[in-house]
């Protein structure tokens, strides 16, 4: 079978495209503030894919780079002030966050109206009970990508792999909405390999190399990869193993899959934020 490679790339230009449009018809220029704790250079090439993306689609950004040293508190002292600016329309806390921080408290502390990423509990919530919300970037580029193969999901059998705030828990909850029947995997899944193989769409996020091989795979099936690792050469990895290519129907590649796609949906987020001011 050929498997059909989902290119991110190609559909974050045309949805930033639009975007472009979109910025244009606001009643003002939105203004992202991304808040980023230390240096991590995985976290400082993040950040310049989603300043050089605002800049194409007209978003201004600022960069706050706070250091490693510094406190939760000060941390959430620091968004606070963010909130309360009336410049600044959406805040993005820059993850992972060092481990003697709070990552849970730190993302509480961002106004849920100016949560870009949609990681706040009551953005999460609102993503359970159907209220409109911003959502979560990754699962939402994600579903993007899925609804490139198939628009319509109803009935089909689901499985997410991974259930993290940021991307599993929110992903199986949108594959939910979309009327798909979900089960969500982590690492104390027993048969992992036979649970995926019943999965018509299949989405992995553990950042375990090659986790997902040939035979976790249902022939066809829409098998999206937003793992993300490091070979020993020092190339990018996803969580699906080559050998899916030619079982899949679908696949994203990586990099070039859902990476963009987050960006892109970020950038989405901001022009709703915007939208809903005025
Ligand atoms: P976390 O580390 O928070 O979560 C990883 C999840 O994978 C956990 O739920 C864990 O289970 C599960 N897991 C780990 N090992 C296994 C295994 N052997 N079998 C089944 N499940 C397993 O990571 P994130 O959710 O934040 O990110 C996941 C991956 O996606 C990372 O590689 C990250 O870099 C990447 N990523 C990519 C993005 C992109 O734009 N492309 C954006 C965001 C993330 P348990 O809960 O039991 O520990």
């Amino acid at each position: 079978m050929e498997t059909i490679r989902l290119d991110g790339r190609v559909l974050a230009g045309h949805i930033q495209h639009q975007l472009r449009t979109e910025v244009m018809n606001l009643p003002h220029k939105p203004h992202l503030a991304v808040v980023v704790v230390g240096e991590n250079p995985a976290s400082t090439l993040y950040i310049n894919m989603k300043t050089k993306a605002a800049d194409i689609v007209g978003i201004q950004t600022s960069v706050h780079t706070l250091p490693a040293q510094i406190t939760t508190q000060e941390i959430i002292a620091f968004v606070e002030n963010l909130n309360h600016d009336s410049l600044i329309d959406g805040i993005l806390v820059q993850l992972p966050l060092p481990k003697n921080i709070d990552t849970n408290m730190v993302i509480e502390a961002i106004d849920p109206k100016k949560d870009a990423d949609g990681l706040t509990s009551k953005n999460q919530g609102g993503l359970m009970t159907g209220y409109p919300t911003l959502l979560p970037c990754t699962p939402l580029g994600c579903l993007r990508l899925i609804q490139q193969a198939k628009a319509d999901l109803g009935g089909l059998n689901a499985v997410v792999v991974g259930r993290s705030r940021l991307v599993g828990r929110p992903m199986a909850q949108l594959l939910l909405n979309e009327n798909c029947t979900v089960a969500q995997a982590h690492s104390y899944t027993k048969n992992l390999a036979d649970l995926c193989s019943r999965a018509d769409i299949l989405v992995s996020a553990t950042g375990v190399r090659g986790l997902i091989k040939r035979e976790f795979v249902k022939p066809g099936a829409i098998v999206i990869d937003v793992g993300i690792s490091k070979t020993e050469e020092g190339q990018i990895a996803g969580d699906v193993d080559s050998g899916v290519w030619g079982v899949a129907g679908w696949l994203t590649p990586v990099p070039g899959g859902v990476g963009p796609m987050t960006v892109a949906m970020l950038m989405s987020n901001m022009v709703n934020i915007v939208k809903n001011k005025s």
